[in-house]
């Protein structure tokens, strides 16, 4: 597998890298499994955090033999330095490791996660420490918001971003990415199949091939999924224009009418959760009944809450009818529940 240099951050990764959310919902064995396929299979990048359950336990078991072989990406969740340093230090132990490459602040995505995270006892402070002491490569963050990211990398040195990035979602192409590369960050895509929008992996794959600046990390967890990928870069087939009207089609049926969690929305005086609700519709699909119904009952609850007082439209870039796609997703959850019989 090809590799490249991720930006200023001098870590060279494969072109494809491994999103390590999905492995939190299989068994340890088999999560070692997977990776080690991938690893079989040439990825050499693998991402992950520790809000994503055990996902760090499980890379890290499944990557101490090839610890020096490989390029580990994690995150912090807290935006404060105390709980920044704390998850920091879980980090090294759960991923048994005594150096990371990548170090990113998970998720800097509105205003108030930007002044608290870069802020004087902000958590990039400490991640910029680790840096300075060789605990880490590299200082990244990622993001779901494209003017809170370009503020972020205005304010601080920032080596890496990640950025969710697909063909339904491609506006970071008009901004966000040209302002990374000038300068010098390597750009990470997360959720190169729409985190579970998009099932047609040939062309999310043919797609991301035209920019090959851009490492997209697909979370895998069935073995079979990144054989399909690896695929893809290997015959490297140009999209055809059959595959640019499909992805045209995909695109119009859609019509912009999907949710991307950039949390502009939020938050809802209500206290509804709407990023999670809208998303409860894509993830049917990805999810087992028992995770779907966990994971998404108390979010779906807050939606009775909803008074329709139409402030979250207004704040939507996307001006998505909120409180009507709120509904769908209710009865799409509800009628789950009932063909499962989980409550
Ligand atoms: S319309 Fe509903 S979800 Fe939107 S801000 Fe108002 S109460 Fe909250
Ligand atoms: S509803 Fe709109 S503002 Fe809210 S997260 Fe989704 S896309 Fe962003």
């Amino acid at each position: 597998m090809k590799t490249i240099v991720l930006g200023k951050s001098g870590l060279e990764v494969t072109e494809l890298g491994f999103g390590g959310i999905p492995i939190m919902r299989v068994t340890t064995d088999e999560a070692k499994t997977i990776i080690r396929h991938c690893f079989d299979l040439g990825v050499r990048f693998f991402d992950t955090a520790p809000v994503y359950s055990d996902s760090e336990e499980k890379l890290g078991a499944a990557l101490e033999p090839y610890r020096k072989k490989v390029v580990i990406a994690t995150k912090v969740w807290a935006k404060d330095a105390k709980g920044a340093a704390k998850e920091l230090s879980s980090s090294f132990e759960r991923l048994r490791t005594e150096r990371l490459d990548l170090i990113q602040c998970h998720n800097i995505s509105n205003q108030t996660d930007l002044d608290r995270a870069l802020g004087p006892e902000g958590a990039y402070q400490v991640l910029v420490e680790a840096k300075a002491k060789g605990k880490v490569k590299a200082v990244g963050f990622s993001s779901h918001n494209p003017d809170i990211a370009l503020k972020a990398m205005g304010l601080a040195e920032f080596d890496t971003l990640q950025f969710p990035f697909n063909f339904v979602e491609q506006e970071p192409l008009a901004k966000l990415f040209p302002a990374a590369l000038e300068r010098g960050m390597g750009i990470i895509a997360m959720k190169p199949l729409g985190g579970g929008l998009l099932d047609r992996a040939d062309l999310c794959f043919r797609f991301l091939q035209q920019y090959p600046e851009v490492v997209p990390i697909p979370g895998i967890q069935a073995i079979g999924e990144m054989d399909e990928i690896v695929g893809y870069y290997k015959d490297r087939r140009p999209l055809t224009r059959k595959d640019r009207e499909e992805i045209e089609g995909i695109r119009n049926q859609l019509g912009g009418r999907f949710c991307r969690r950039c949390e502009y929305c939020l938050p809802c005086e209500q206290g509804v959760q709407i990023p999670k609700i809208l998303f409860v519709k894509p993830q049917v699909k990805r999810f087992s009944a028992k995770q779907l119904l966990s994971m998404s009952k108390a979010s779906v609850e807050t939606a009775e809450k909803c008074v329709d007082c139409g402030e979250c439209v207004e704040k939507c870039p996307y001006h998505l009818p909120i409180p009507e796609m709120l509904k769908e997703n209710v009865e799409i959850f509800r009628k789950f529940q009932d063909e499962h019989g989980a409550g």
